[in-house]
């Protein structure tokens, strides 16, 4: 009995706050919250899902920013697209611009490769020490001493290094990101008239509510419009 009544109410949860594509992408303007959804009229024809403020439940003060329904945001969602689409010379001038401006790679990488070397020589020079320490007798403070600083130099250089690659890893991926983008504006079918998932997916990173009309939204390219 117990089991069946927690799979039904798992089932009646899902209805009213089950993961859509708007989950965790429709932002409170005023407090920086998660819009979530909910369901109004569920159980007749009037019935449709709402995305409104999380904060307005958990708190006294209660965010103004009103609620959207799906078909709100649909329909947002085609008027940004068709925006993108009536500028989209703008917009891949604009992004190539910025790509070109993340710079390339290649100092970062010589930077790298360096950093690698110098990782190889910090690791032989622990274990010539080490290997020295088994086959001659020596003072241990010393030998102690002289390994910990071995060892606190080849973390500091692995450091170094492992920076270095996650700021290659930022620019390609951003880079990446800016291209991808460019080509689905190059790929947009003129204007649309219907919401379209596969463009959102590839689009839309967030919204920002701040109003009915006045939505923000930040792209997959990182870039952000406000309309
Ligand atoms: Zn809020």
């Amino acid at each position: 009995m117990l089991a069946i009544a927690f799979i039904a109410s798992r089932g009646a949860d899902r209805s009213f706050s089950g993961s859509t594509i708007f989950s965790t992408r429709v932002k409170c303007g005023e407090c920086g919250g998660w819009y979530g959804s909910k369901v109004w009229h569920s159980n007749d024809k009037y019935r449709r899902v709402i995305w409104q403020c999380n904060h307005k439940f958990k708190d006294k003060t209660r965010c103004k920013t009103p609620h959207l329904t799906e078909d709100e945001i649909k329909a947002a969602f085609v008027r940004m697209v068709n925006k993108l689409y009536e500028d989209r010379e703008f917009y891949i001038t604009e992004l190539t611009a910025i790509k070109n401006r993340l710079g390339d790679t290649a100092a970062l990488e010589k930077e790298r490769r360096i950093l690698d070397e110098q990782l190889g020589i910090d690791a032989k020079a622990v274990n010539d020490l080490i290997a020295r320490n088994t086959r001659v007798a020596q003072d241990q403070k010393e030998y102690n001493e002289r390994y910990d600083a071995l060892v606190n130099r080849y973390e500091e250089t692995e450091h170094k290094r492992d920076a270095v690659m996650e700021q290659i890893d930022q620019i390609m991926i951003r880079r990446r990101k800016i291209e991808r983008f460019i080509e689905s504006v190059k790929d947009l079918p003129e204007l649309i008239t219907e919401f379209d998932e596969s463009l959102w997916a590839g689009l839309v990173d967030s919204l920002t509510v701040h109003g009915k009309d006045r939505i923000a939204w930040k792209l997959t390219c990182g870039m952000e419009i406000d309309f």
